[in-house]
């Protein structure tokens, strides 16, 4: 048994190349993979093994069409991240690490606005929260899509629920890069740790 994971946020089609493309996702997605590789490495390519010691969690922006939070309906962003379109698809480099159990989805509802990835919940129910608590882990490495928004959300609850938070900053996306930079001092001053490389 393992006491890290590794929590991936939105790296999804819409905020890598749709509707809400956002800066370094592409780069972040490769950053991801390549992070991944050094975490297991001297294990065999096969991915349930891999999992088996370092467990990977998706979490996934999973809006029914009219969400509250699109221009359309009133919010903030054009429409993304819809269920069941290739805009709410984890990115392809990345699916081959995914299990039905580890992921989990936000934003399901149309009237509420979810951007940490903490209270979202995988097809039985569970949420992330639980399901790290369940696994014993001590260690949460965070890397995904924005570093602004759902990022943050994230490891701000995962901290504030006593795991110890890397972010991984390489592997990471973002709306707007002063934004970013600004987002990684905040955290890390309330005491996550980033990690460069
Ligand atoms: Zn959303």
């Amino acid at each position: 048994m393992t006491d890290s994971a590794l929590v991936v946020v939105d790296m999804l089609y819409d905020f890598i190349d749709g509707s809400l493309a956002c800066l370094n996702s592409k780069n972040a997605v490769r950053e991801a993979v390549a992070f991944i590789d050094r975490m297991t490495a001297g294990q065999s390519g096969d991915e349930n093994e891999i999992l088996d010691t370092f467990p990977i969690l998706f979490v996934c922006d999973h809006h029914p069409a009219g969400h509250c939070s699109f221009t359309s309906s009133g919010g903030t962003w054009p429409s993304h991240c819809v269920a069941g379109t290739h805009g709410g698809a984890v990115h392809e480099m990345l699916q081959p690490y995914m299990k039905e159990e580890l992921t989990f989805y936000k934003g399901c509802d149309i009237d509420r606005e979810q951007y940490s990835g903490f209270e979202g919940a995988n097809r039985a129910g569970q949420t992330l929260g639980e399901i790290l608590e369940l696994m014993d882990t001590k260690d949460v490495y965070v890397c995904g899509i924005a570093t602004e928004f759902c990022v943050r959300a994230t490891c701000l609850d995962l901290q504030k629920a006593g795991f110890s938070v890397h972010l991984v900053a390489p592997a990471l996306a973002y709306v707007d890069e002063a934004g970013h930079n600004a987002t990684l001092r905040e955290l890390e001053a309330s005491g996550v740790r980033i990690v460069h490389k």
